[in-house]
């Protein structure tokens, strides 16, 4: 096993750590930006805690440091907290399977009021909220364990539940509360009262630096009075409390004015609040999601989460840990599609054979076997690491949201293509003829949102990208930032040569994990295989940043396929620990390396065209061409339709 920190990796810890930390603004060159680009990136660097020097399992990915050891061997559940969220995760089962009718559900557009009754009867709205303040205290695993069933069976259910508790009130409360804002509102949101989350607005979508809505101090100071409207506030409908984020007075910072954005809870009750629309959506068609009207509002500075200016930081970390429950719920549509394939493949007869034996169909549903196993290997890793308060998450909760919701899109199209024309038939169709009710098209529409709510996918590539180019930033990002005194950056042209020295050739001495005990041949030679690639993805990087400097950033696409290469490294790595980890339960060997194998080489051939992408490719071209076709050049593309 490595030690935790080996030498050039302890360098650049070292590099960044030793001076204090600079706002970004001096390490990001914003001087050449436009006015909304700038402002979008101060303010979420200003929102920004800087990840810790040794960085996380994920993260260090990029700098071309593989350490296994901190997710290796698997963080397994203890007995304990299995134990403690049995009794729950049986209700919840039951209730689901007995009481609520995801088909009705969708055909009506509403869950009846009865399903909220008796899912705040057995606790399923204050699953990871302490028990002193009326929750069931479980932990982030047993809490995604009821994802996966809530996701198994019913998105919008699922949608409501999660949002109440990841991104509502609970969440947030949870990790910035007061102990009074505790005691207040947990146990009314444990107990059902439902709660929504309201950042988005007509004009701030992924851009909340462009938020109008805003929060003005009374004279005395006492409250703030709220004006303004948010968008798609999912539960916004059904709540009793929200948590808005809202625009307050600006700061002064180096001369020039910074957008403040504070976080308040609100009782839905308060006068000058309404719900002024209910938005109804391709799937989740039962999603109590609503435009929120706010008129001269008045909310007492005792309901402000944080200090003022934090709301920004409150929304982005209350995300990094609430994005977790997403993915587990992915986990849950996931199995329960492969399911539905396995089933129709094995009984389905075509051309003399089931069409499981037809190796375009065979093909799909191996794909989707060692996806779901590489899901819920990523999601419950970061899941029991989050448990275990193993250091800063970030990267790997984005990585989980971003991948398991593409790769759950995708398995919804292929288990579509799998059932064919059953997979696009509505199950109240199906079983008007007499047809099982199976619903693929159902799981299809409501998992379509996940990979643009809870920040998109693009948003997330973004976000892990920033992440990854931070240690490069903090040790070289001067030297190209002409805010800076001339001074400052030679010096960092010092400093980092002086670093660069040291770690860029170790990138190129062949990689090792080092000995991994007790890990099956077949596995550790993927996790070598990680190993050597992240010092790859780090020299990779290293050069593009060297190519491209400050305009870096811009490269989009280029920046996602190291994101790309990164993700499909951590879940490979993730894999191999769970697969080690279930052949030590007496998991049949066979069965578990297959399923492991198989995923592990699809991973890598997808790494391989990552990294064929980063050295050959139409970007240029593709972004000229867009520009062109938006500024209405290429007129055949637009006749000839109605
Ligand atoms: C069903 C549903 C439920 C929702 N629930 C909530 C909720 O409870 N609370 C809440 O506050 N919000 C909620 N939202 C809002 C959701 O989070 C936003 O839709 C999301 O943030 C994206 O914003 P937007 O739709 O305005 O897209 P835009 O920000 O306009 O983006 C459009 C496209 O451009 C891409 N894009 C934007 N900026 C960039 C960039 N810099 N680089 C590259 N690509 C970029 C986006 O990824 C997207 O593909 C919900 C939305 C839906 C549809």
């Amino acid at each position: 096993m490595k030690s935790p920190l080996e030498a050039p990796e302890k360098q650049i810890a070292e590099e960044t750590s030793a001076k204090p930390q600079k706002p970004t603004a001096s390490v990001i060159d914003t001087s050449k930006m436009s006015e909304g680009k700038r402002a979008a990136l101060e303010l979420a660097e200003a929102s920004r805690d800087p990840l810790d020097d040794r960085g996380s399992f994920a993260s260090n990915l990029f700098i071309g440091r593989y350490d296994f050891d901190r997710i290796y061997p698997w963080p397994a559940q203890s007995a304990e907290d299995r134990a403690a969220g049995e009794d729950f995760l049986n209700k919840l089962e039951t209730y689901l399977r007995e009481h609520v009718d995801p088909d009705e559900i969708d055909r009506t557009g509403e869950i009846p009021p009865e399903n909220f009754a008796g899912l705040a009867a057995i606790g399923a709205f204050g699953i990871k909220v302490p028990k002193q303040y009326g929750g069931l205290g479980l932990s982030q695993f047993n809490y995604g364990r009821a994802a996966v069933l809530l996701g198994s069976w019913d998105g919008n259910v699922a949608a409501l539940v999660s949002a109440h508790q990841s991104i509502g009130v609970a969440q947030p409360l949870m990790l910035f509360g007061t102990e009074e804002q505790k005691r207040k509102y947990l146990p009314r949101v444990a107990g059902g009262e439902i709660s929504a989350f309201a950042l988005t607005e007509s004009h701030a979508g992924s851009d909340p630096a462009t938020m109008s809505l805003r929060a003005d101090p009374t004279p005395d100071g006492s409250e703030f009075i709220l004006n303004g409207e948010k968008l798609w506030c999912t539960n916004g409908v059904k709540a009793g409390v929200l948590v808005v984020m809202a625009k307050t007075a600006p700061k002064i910072v180096g001369g020039k004015e910074r957008k403040q954005i504070t976080a308040f809870i609100v009782d839905v009750a308060t006068p000058g609040l309404e719900i002024t629309y209910r938005c109804r959506f391709m799937g989740l068609r039962a999603l109590y999601n609503a435009v929120v009207k706010f008129t001269d509002v008045r909310v007492s500075r005792e309901n402000m989460i944080a200090k003022e200016g934090a709301g920004l930081k409150v929304a982005l970390t209350t995300l990094n840990t609430g994005r977790l429950t997403l993915p587990a719920a992915c986990v849950g549509v996931s199995k329960r599609l492969l399911e539905i394939s396995r089933k129709w493949a094995g009984e389905r007869v075509q051309w003399g054979v089931p069409i499981g034996k037809h190796a375009a169909i065979a093909g799909k549903i191996a794909e989707m076997a060692g996806n779901v196993f590489a899901m819920e290997a990523m999601t419950f890793l970061s899941s029991s690491l989050l448990d275990r308060k193993s250091g800063d998450l970030r990267i790997e909760t984005a990585m989980c949201k971003m991948w398991a919701t593409e790769t759950t899109w995708k398995i919804a199209d292929d288990a579509m293509q799998v059932r064919g024309g059953r997979g696009y038939e509505t199950a109240h169709s199906l079983a008007g003829r007499g047809e099982p009710p199976i619903a693929v098209e159902r799981f299809l529409r409501d998992c379509r949102v996940n990979t643009i709510f809870e920040g998109s996918s693009e948003i997330m590539r973004l976000f892990i990208a920033r992440e990854a180019l931070d240690p490069h930033l903090k040790v070289g990002g001067a030297i190209f930032n002409t805010q800076l005194p001339m001074s400052e950056r030679a010096k960092a042209v010092f400093t980092s040569g002086k670093f660069y020295a040291g770690w860029y050739p170790r990138q190129w001495i062949p990689g090792s994990a080092g000995r991994i005990d007790n890990l099956h041949s077949d596995l550790e030679a993927h996790v070598q295989y990680a190993s050597r690639t992240s010092k790859r993805l780090a020299r990779g990087l290293f050069h593009a940043m060297a190519r491209f400097g400050p305009k870096l950033d811009r490269e989009q696409l280029l920046l996602s396929r190291f994101v790309g290469i990164a993700t499909e490294l951590f879940a490979i790595s993730a894999t191999c620990s769970y697969a080690q980890w279930l052949l030590g339960q007496g998991k049949p060997s066979d069965e578990v390396l297959l399923l492991a194998d198989y995923f592990c080489r699809s991973s890598r051939t997808r790494i391989d065209g990552h990294f064929a992408g980063t050295r050959r490719n139409v970007d240029k071209r593709g972004y000229q061409l867009t520009q062109d076709v938006l500024a209405g050049k290429h007129e055949t593309l637009r006749s000839g339709i109605v």
